[in-house]
């Protein structure tokens, strides 16, 4: 059998009424330009001072309603977007994150208040997005009792099961040509430089034909649990992941220490 080309989901993270309008039109302008149905990351609470770059936007809510009536996927982006906890998580990516390590009641209080705020304004989200990739074994049982059952992370080539939910992985974070699987390119369009989104717009001139959406993945590709082989790919990818933070991490370190 000859493996299917590789399909692209796209996701914006980091949405709320006060994120930077003019940062994420560059990237709304291409999604409408070629019709992507993208997963749409919102934080329903934002307190964090990074994403309070723009007044707040009374627009932004009927937009993204709109975004979703054209087949966005909306997923609940946490819920204040604040890492304040230093519990381990099960995408180990950063020490201080908002949800991995928090009691698991507390948890839960933040996912219905979250999906709570979200469905008032209209919106139906579908799935769950960590912010800073933290979340545990907690915040898996919070989001089954609270109805949700799909996430967006991890490292393997095609959609799993664990945990009780469907794992839609999320491996990129800029277009990469690849053969074969399901890659998520995760973007940030409140940090997102020019030439970041003229690279996804030559990428989608290629490839827009192979991006598809979460209710396609859902009824077209039956996650199971991952094979063997599979596995070892992901563990493989977090360590190649795991690395390349570190290493920006202590460049950016010796870098402040050279200007100092
Ligand atoms: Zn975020």
């Amino acid at each position: 059998m000859i493996p299917k080309p590789a399909q692209y989901l796209l996701r914006c993270d980091d949405l709320c009424p006060t994120a930077s309008r003019p940062r994420w039109q560059r990237f709304l302008s291409l999604i409408e330009e070629f019709k992507i149905q993208p997963i749409l990351a919102v934080v329903p609470d934002n307190r964090d001072p990074d994403l309070r770059l723009s007044p707040p936007d009374p627009e932004f809510w009927e937009r993204t309603r709109e975004m979703e009536s054209a087949g966005a996927t909306i997923a609940l982006h946490g819920y204040r977007h604040l890492a304040q906890s230093r519990g381990s998580s099960l995408v180990p990516l950063h020490g201080m994150t908002e949800f991995a390590g928090v009691a698991g009641e507390t948890q839960r209080l933040w996912i219905h208040a979250g999906l709570a705020i979200l469905r008032g304004h209209g919106l139906n989200p579908r799935i769950w997005v960590a912010p800073r990739h933290g979340f545990d074994l907690h915040t898996l049982r919070a989001l089954r009792e609270e109805g949700i059952d799909v996430l967006s992370d991890g490292f393997a080539r095609v959609p799993f099961h664990r945990g009780g939910l469907t794992w839609i992985p999320q491996q990129l974070w800029e277009p990469v040509e690849k053969p074969h699987g399901l890659w998520t390119i995760c973007v940030h369009p409140n940090t997102a430089k020019d030439s970041s989104v003229d690279r996804l717009r030559e990428f989608l001139r290629d490839h827009a034909a192979q991006f598809t959406s979460v209710e396609r993945v859902l009824t077209e590709m039956r996650a199971t649990r991952l094979s063997p082989a599979e596995r070892v790919y992901e563990a493989l990818t977090l360590g190649r992941v795991q690395a390349r933070a570190m290493r920006k991490r202590l460049l950016g370190r010796l870098r402040k220490t050279r200007a100092a």
